[in-house]
């Protein structure tokens, strides 16, 4: 498709988080620019538009109960509204396998363990953060002996052949796609496979998330590529950190609504932390999203990290 009938389509964008403990005010701020970018257009579409939610609870030994309704919940309160369909990745199990046997061919069994593949990418020469190549050319015998101690995980046998995405926030973006997980060793769905199948067929044609995703976007555009489905625009946003610098977390204070709620800090307060942080209030001033929506114009969005001191 091409950019010009791309921006004919009404955006649908998505937020996707994972129940794996309560949303920070970093979370909430890139579910507002997810909810912002969807609801504005954003310069290649037109808005308004619609914000999907997904559920991405794949990793059950990182789910916590309760977490997914709380998380919801403290993004109602800011005012989002999200449209249907609800997507439930633990519930689709069965699409992820299917689109696994289709890419048959296009994929091959790796045997690494994550130290490994840390160890071999910061050898000399090595790439940190893609994997080393270790278990793509190993025969069919070399297999057989590794299936003996360890279950393989699956990997996309991807060509080296560089690809550009439209990122809203950084460009154009290239960059070679990497062998990405499709299916971990337990055999569960990998997130990438998830999330590329469920975005492509939830129609969602442009997707907001936080910018330490962005080097997964590639090796996502190129497997949405060659599942055959659409490749969305992305807005990649900056993350917030905290004072010294690292991602913001739990454990950096008051960052989460309850702690934020026992200070005596109400969402609506929140909202306008998240709006001055985003040069769309000014300190303290009362918002909502659809005053937000006026005035949100993506060209302007503060390009650096948000600096949270809980
Ligand atoms: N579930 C992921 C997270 O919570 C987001 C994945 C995505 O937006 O592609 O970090």
């Amino acid at each position: 498709m091409t950019q010009s009938q791309r921006s004919r389509e009404r955006i649908r964008g998505r937020y996707a988080p994972s129940p794996t403990g309560d949303l920070h005010l970093g979370n909430l701020r890139t579910a507002v620019l997810a909810y912002l970018f969807a609801h504005s257009g954003d310069g290649l579409n037109d808005g308004p538009g619609e914000l999907l939610y997904r559920i991405e609870d794949l990793d059950r030994s990182r789910v916590r109960h309760g977490v997914a309704d709380r998380q919801r919940a403290d993004l109602e309160a800011l005012g989002l509204v999200f449209d249907p369909p609800l997507v439930v990745q633990s519930e689709r199990t069965d699409a992820y396998r299917e689109a696994l046997q289709s890419l048959a061919g296009k994929t091959f069994e790796c045997f690494c363990s994550r130290r490994e593949i840390a160890e071999a990418a910061s050898a000399p020469h090595g790439s940190p953060g893609r994997y080393p190549g270790t278990c793509r050319d190993l025969t069919e015998a070399e297999r057989a002996e590794r299936r003996r101690t360890r279950q393989p995980a699956i990997r996309l046998l991807a060509d080296r052949e560089p690809l550009t995405v439209i990122d809203l926030v950084y460009g154009e973006v290239t960059g070679i796609p990497d062998d990405i997980v499709l299916q971990r060793n337990d055999g569960t769905p990998a997130y990438h496979l998830a999330v590329v199948l469920d975005d492509a067929e939830s129609g969602v044609n442009q997707v907001v998330r936080g910018d330490d995703l962005l080097g997964s976007a590639i090796s996502q555009a190129y497997l949405a590529r060659l599942l055959g489905r659409q490749v969305p625009n992305y807005a990649h946003v900056p993350l917030a950190l905290n004072a010294e610098g690292n991602r913001l977390a739990k454990r950096d204070g008051a960052v989460t609504p309850a702690d934020l709620a026992a200070r005596g800090v109400g969402p609506a307060e929140v909202l306008t932390m998240i709006a001055v942080s985003l040069d769309l209030a000014a300190d303290a001033e009362p918002v909502d999203l659809e005053t937000l929506r006026a005035r949100f114009d993506p060209e302007r969005l503060p390009r650096y990290p948000w600096i949270v001191t809980g």
